[in-house]
């Protein structure tokens, strides 16, 4: 009688010919001595990378694009042309960049760089940023809650140097890590990232990230491995903390009722690390949950599973 468990978990016959195809030309590339197995890198690349591990590739402001760099022996170098480095994740077979596109970014053609070996000039990948129109949400509140009192706005402009060091962090990434997150606690996930906010006919920058309603006291989790690279009670954001998971790609927590961790801790996929409140200018608890990447904060929703 066959081994029922082993015939049920036997990869489909595509996928063994595609692995020993893979094994072979990564041994042609001189890539022999990589510390992964092949069937490691087939699960992060190629036809299985749509499967829940990278984040969905969204070529719009506020979204990810994904541009294949082709075949090369090492992970190549890649940058904005603001020169901010890239997250580059795959093989010698095929690597890919996943480039954080900015909300305020124009449509239309944009470009990223790539060190080429022995000095020659940099290869430029292009790539099309599709148009996309956020809600807009207008507001009328009275004068004083729009406009800061003069010490708030010093508070705020020194808690706004703080952060700009704070998103600065860049730690190496494996490249086949796996970037699909864990939603950081249950509740109501709002789809409002991107919404434009105008207060008594006044612009405020849009919304950057998802709201999620829970109640005070409710455990929030790491969506992925990450190091705590800031914990601060902020003007705006309240009870903050954030993390670093590698290659550009942070993520941040606000109006928290408690933290239980201090800068430089590390974390776990689903270990808890604070709970929702309601601090900072906020109506009512819920967690504030943003995802950065090469400093472009991006919709966290491309990250969890639809
Ligand atoms: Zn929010």
């Amino acid at each position: 009688m066959p081994d029922r468990t082993t015939v049920s978990i036997a990869p489909p016959a595509v996928y063994s010919s595609l692995a020993s195809r893979r094994t072979a030309l990564l041994t042609v590339l001189g890539a022999g001595t990589l510390a992964f197995p092949a069937a490691r890198a087939l699960a992060t690349t190629g036809p299985r990378a749509d499967a829940g591990v990278w984040p969905r590739p969204a070529a719009v402001p506020g979204g990810v694009a994904r541009l294949s760099l082709g075949p090369a022996a090492a992970r190549p170098a890649a940058r904005t042309e603001a020169g901010l480095a890239l997250l580059v994740l795959g093989d010698p077979i095929e690597w890919t960049a996943l480039v954080g596109i900015p909300l305020a970014a124009n449509a239309g053609d944009a470009r990223i760089l790539v060190d080429s070996a022995g000095g020659a000039a940099p290869r430029a990948f292009t790539y099309s940023v599709t148009p996309k129109r956020y809600a807009e949400q207008r507001l009328k509140v009275a004068p004083g809650q729009v406009d800061l009192s003069p010490e708030d706005e010093a508070r705020f402009d020194r808690e706004r140097a703080h952060n700009a060091t704070v998103i600065t962090a860049f730690t190496e990434l494996s490249p086949q890590a796996v970037l699909r997150m864990q939603v950081p606690t249950p509740g109501r996930r709002s789809g409002s990232f991107g919404l434009r906010r105008v207060f008594n006919g006044q612009s405020r920058n849009p919304h950057s990230g998802m709201d999620i309603a829970a109640a005070t006291g409710t455990p929030v989790v790491a969506p992925l491995p990450g190091r705590v690279i800031d914990v601060g009670d902020y003007f705006f954001n309240g009870g903050t903390v954030w993390l670093d998971h590698g290659g550009a790609l942070l993520s941040m927590y606000c109006h928290l009722s408690r933290v239980d961790v201090k800068v430089g801790d590390v974390l776990r996929t689903g270990e808890r690390f604070c709970a929702v409140g309601a601090t900072g200018r906020v109506t009512g608890p819920h967690l504030h949950w943003s995802v950065m990447l090469n400093r472009a904060m991006v919709d966290p929703a491309l990250f969890i599973d639809a």
